[in-house]
């Protein structure tokens, strides 16, 4: 296989939000050696790995988090609930909460404050979009697209705020918007998507001629999924893998440009490894 064209997104991998997550958490464990954090701080097996190796100790189940020891809030946040478990336990806490998740909570309290129907665009099983919910006191309508405004069209009353989970499609929020319209709700947006999502899938929406669009990120990273599905719903040949060495040479036969983009929590390294793997292919 020859001349094989590999192009990188700009805007690939580490956010900054992530990034700021992992050097907290990595200053933590040098500061104490119990630092606990509530399932994986980031959606990439690799980073975790390293982060374990340094100390880092990962518990499933809340209840089980011991007293008086550190504990780390993720990036994109946890509920008011959850909270008050880990401050019975007497932890010191770090919060990781990436600045964009807090501007979407600080919305949802103030719209509830204020009387408005929240509707919240996002996955109602993450944790982000669970965070958020808890701070209009999970009175938040929570949809997933357009067909789940089908199913709560009756419930839209009065004022109502639109907010998004951070990791959301722009595209879902436009027909949203557009549906709302049609309906003559009396709504405003607040699209709290953040700019590093934005950024990243507009590269991907604006990718001219390609043979294949790697996505290189964990195969539950919100961010990185919808890059996948915006690589396929462009009729795009998209593989989204975990790491470099799950990329197969057979998928590039006859194929002539390449794109790798990668989700929020991808370090910079696994990309260069994910370039390096397909230029290999080349010989
Ligand atoms: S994906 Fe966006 S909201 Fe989430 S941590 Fe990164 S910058 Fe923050």
């Amino acid at each position: 296989m020859n001349n094989l064209e590999i192009k990188i997104a700009k805007k690939a991998g580490f956010c900054f939000g992530v990034q700021r997550a992992i050097e907290l958490t990595e200053k933590a464990i040098k500061e104490d050696k119990e630092v606990y954090c509530w399932g994986d701080l980031v959606h990439n097996p690799g980073v975790m790995k390293g982060l374990q190796k340094k100390g880092l100790r990962i518990i499933n189940d809340l209840e089980k988090l011991p007293e008086r020891k550190v504990f780390i809030v993720r990036s994109h946040g946890m509920t008011l609930e959850d909270l008050e478990i880990v401050n019975k336990k007497k932890s010191k806490v770090i919060n990781t909460t990436c600045p964009f998740v807090i501007k979407a909570q600080t919305l949802a309290s103030k719209f509830k404050e204020a009387g408005k129907q929240i509707l919240l665009l996002g996955d109602k099983n993450h944790i982000e979009v669970r965070g958020i919910n808890s701070r209009a006191e999970n009175q938040a309508l929570i949809v997933n697209g357009i067909d789940d405004l089908f199913l709560i069209k009756n419930k839209l009353k009065g004022k109502i705020a639109v907010i998004c989970q951070t990791t959301q499609k722009n595209s879902k929020l436009e027909e949203v918007v557009e549906k709302l319209k049609e309906w003559k709700n009396d709504f405003e947006v607040n699209n709290t998507i953040c700019l590093d999502t934005t950024n990243k899938q507009k590269e991907v929406l604006e990718l001219g001629e390609i043979d294949i669009l790697i996505v290189l990120g964990g195969l539950h990273s919100s961010n990185t999924t919808k890059l996948a599905e915006i690589g396929k719903n462009k009729k795009v040949k998209t593989y989204h893998v975990e790491k470099a060495f799950d990329i197969f040479k057979s998928w590039f036969e006859g194929s002539e440009r390449v794109f790798i983009t990668a989700g929020a929590s991808t370090p910079p390294s696994e990309i260069k490894k994910a370039k390096r793997v397909i230029e290999n292919f080349c010989f």
